[in-house]
């Protein structure tokens, strides 16, 4: 079957048309949906437990009766529409205190429709350089030893714009044969960059960022980054609610210890589970790109909730026809505002919290405990 409505919408030319692609998007979630029912039986029993009929969604308003599937789904059930070593690639996402792993991936025509999202939104954003630039990459060297999805991300962000050199945060050691975190490294690749006249781009957890800057203004250094240079953080939000950085805070030093301005830091929201992309906007709002939506739902009863009201985040999207990520369930609450001063009509998702509070500590945990060996 011919996936039309998907392509058409990959195809759209400004990726923040949200009122005009209402339609289309509903239809390629339609489209999307029928494809996974038609090719994953556990997915189409899930649809039958709700009974759920496709062809009744019709209008984006209908796009809610689509069943979400919670995030956590992923980690405890093989649900896929394609053979595992069919897809391009299996990412894990990073790993929980419970060792358990979301199994979902990407086929290759996901990839490519991927690849057209990524090149339109930072088209739009004006990320694209053809200037080289120095990369610190707070996050794993890739090596044949990880398949984490960041590590995934981070390498194809470096492709962005050519690189000059790639500083790597937690890199392999063979004599222990594991991963460790070196950021004396990172803190002496910084300041021998800060000579030079490449701009830099930074990329990965803020957690590690942040360690580094504190370090490093305790130490008094203060350096000023060639112009041109970006701080890029993604998937930053996990993190820096589980380590209670106030934002701003991290604004500060950054422009403190790098002498990089609010303006240039960018960040990123996405997750395995649903992987488009929001880049943030220069207020830091995360403008909803026309390969999604948003619902936010009522945390008891599920039924959406209106713009400005607080309550569970449930990402839609037809991006992936590997495995069933029409509509995915976060644990995180949130709030869709409207308007917003950069001029961008759709609406913008702010992350309040997460729900359930074990799982919120993990992610810093994780990082501590590597920083502690
Ligand atoms: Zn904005």
């Amino acid at each position: 079957m011919k996936k039309k409505y998907v392509r058409k919408l990959f195809r759209h030319k400004n990726p923040y048309d949200i009122k005009g692609t209402n339609q289309l998007f509903t239809d390629a979630l339609r489209e999307n949906a029928i494809h996974h029912k038609n090719h994953s039986t556990e997915y189409k029993e899930i649809l039958d437990n709700f009974a759920c009929d496709l062809s009744q969604i019709k209008t984006i308003k209908d796009i809610k009766d689509i069943p979400f599937i919670p995030m956590v789904y992923f980690k405890r059930h093989d649900l896929n529409s394609m053979p595992f070593d069919k897809m391009a690639i299996k990412a894990t996402s990073s790993g929980t205190s419970s060792g358990l792993k979301s199994k979902v991936g990407m086929g290759y025509t996901d990839l490519w429709r991927g690849f057209k999202m990524i090149w339109r939104l930072f088209r739009y954003h004006k990320f694209w350089s053809l200037k080289r630039v120095n990369y610190f990459i707070f996050g794993y060297e890739p090596t044949k030893h990880t398949d984490v999805v960041i590590m995934k991300s981070a390498n194809g962000f470096t492709k962005v714009a050519p690189a000059k050199k790639r500083y790597y945060a937690i890199r392999w050691d063979d004599e222990v044969n594991k991963y460790k975190v070196d950021l004396d490294y990172m803190k002496q690749g910084l300041i021998k960059a800060s000579k030079q006249r490449f701009p830099i781009r930074t990329l990965g957890f803020p957690a590690y960022t942040y360690f580094l800057l504190k370090e490093m203004k305790e130490e008094d250094i203060k350096l000023t980054m060639p112009k041109g240079s970006l701080l890029t953080i993604g998937g930053g939000w996990k993190q820096f609610y589980a380590e209670q950085v106030d934002k701003q805070a991290f604004y500060d030093i950054v422009e403190d210890v790098l002498g990089i301005k609010e303006d240039n830091i960018v960040e990123f929201f996405g997750a395995v589970e649903h992987p488009v992309v929001f880049p943030d906007c220069k207020y830091h709002h995360l403008h909803v790109p026309i390969y999604s939506r948003v619902l936010i739902r009522d945390p008891e009863t599920f039924e959406p909730l209106k713009k400005g009201e607080i309550g569970l985040v449930n990402l839609l999207s037809p991006l992936n026809q590997a495995t069933p990520l029409t509509s995915v369930m976060t644990d995180d609450l949130g709030i869709l505002h409207e308007g917003c001063e950069c001029g961008l009509e759709a609406p913008w998702l702010e992350i309040i919290g997460r729900v359930g509070i074990t799982d919120i500590k993990t992610c810093a945990q994780g990082a501590q405990a590597l920083m502690d060996e």
